[in-house]
């Protein structure tokens, strides 16, 4: 079997999204470490390095789909005190282990909230910050979020986005397509029992758009300033822009 998202409306694509974080929760850590090679880590402190949240300054951020806190935890260690952030995601396990993960760590300086990036539940210009890691393929309608991005950042705010982008150095890419199509199933498959959510993954990073198209829709929200910084040969890209 195979999800042919082409002809899945949109509303069913969240509902197979959801099925699949609601499957691999309790897992998702151990899963990204091994089939990254820990490398999300490294693409993970890239974006926290650009946002460069720092004691000296209050900074209030949204991450989206921040799923069990990763990005979160990582931008309240560099920043400290004066940092707050606030993960959305739409999975409550997902926020579940998020929570659980972070304790009493940072106190009410992190928050967990439940919803969705295409209609964020909060008023506008309300965050000096917009982070999404390897969450925005996942939602149906790219530019509904990338609109709410805009909407929720205030004037002078950063938007930064993680994802996968596309491999364009040769060789490079004959590797990067075995490993993915038949690797990454067969270790989920492995670890998880079912090979099926991590089909989905490798067919979500397929159809997400290359980096230049995706810098245009960036722009095309309303944003100046738009770049895009390949890491890791262009597996991975962090897209950057300014509500100014
Ligand atoms: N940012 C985290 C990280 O990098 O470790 C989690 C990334 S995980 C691959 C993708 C997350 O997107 C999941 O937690 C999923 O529940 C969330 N998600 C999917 N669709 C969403 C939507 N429409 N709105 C908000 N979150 C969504």
């Amino acid at each position: 079997t195979h999800f042919g998202f082409s002809t899945v409306d949109l509303d069913s694509k969240q509902g197979l999204v959801d099925d699949v974080f609601h499957k691999v929760a309790k897992r998702y850590d151990v899963m990204n470490d091994l089939m990254s090679g820990g490398l999300h880590r490294a693409w993970k402190a890239d974006m926290v390095a650009a946002l460069n949240p720092s004691p000296a300054r209050t900074l209030k951020v949204l991450d989206v789909a921040g799923g069990t806190g990763d990005v979160a935890f990582r931008t309240l260690k560099a920043g400290g005190e004066s940092t707050e952030v606030t993960v959305l995601d739409i999975n409550r396990e997902m926020l579940a282990v998020g929570r659980e993960r972070a304790g009493d760590r940072f106190g009410d300086r992190i928050e967990f909230v439940q919803g969705n990036a295409e209609a964020l539940p909060f008023p506008d210009n309300s965050f000096d910050a917009y982070t999404i890691a390897f969450g925005i393929r996942n939602v149906p309608r790219l530019e509904l979020a990338l609109a709410e991005a805009y909407r929720v950042l205030r004037r002078g705010g950063r938007f930064l986005c993680l994802e996968f982008s596309n491999v364009d150095m040769p060789g490079l890419d004959k590797i990067y397509d075995a490993y993915s199509f038949h690797l990454i199933p067969a270790m989920g498959k492995l670890v998880t029992g079912d090979g099926e959510p991590y089909r989905y993954l490798v067919e979500s990073i397929r159809k997400f758009p290359n980096a230049a198209l995706f810098s245009a829709m960036i722009m095309d929200a309303g944003f100046a300033r738009v770049k895009a910084r390949p890491m890791t040969g262009g597996v991975v890209a962090l897209h950057s822009g300014w509500k100014l």
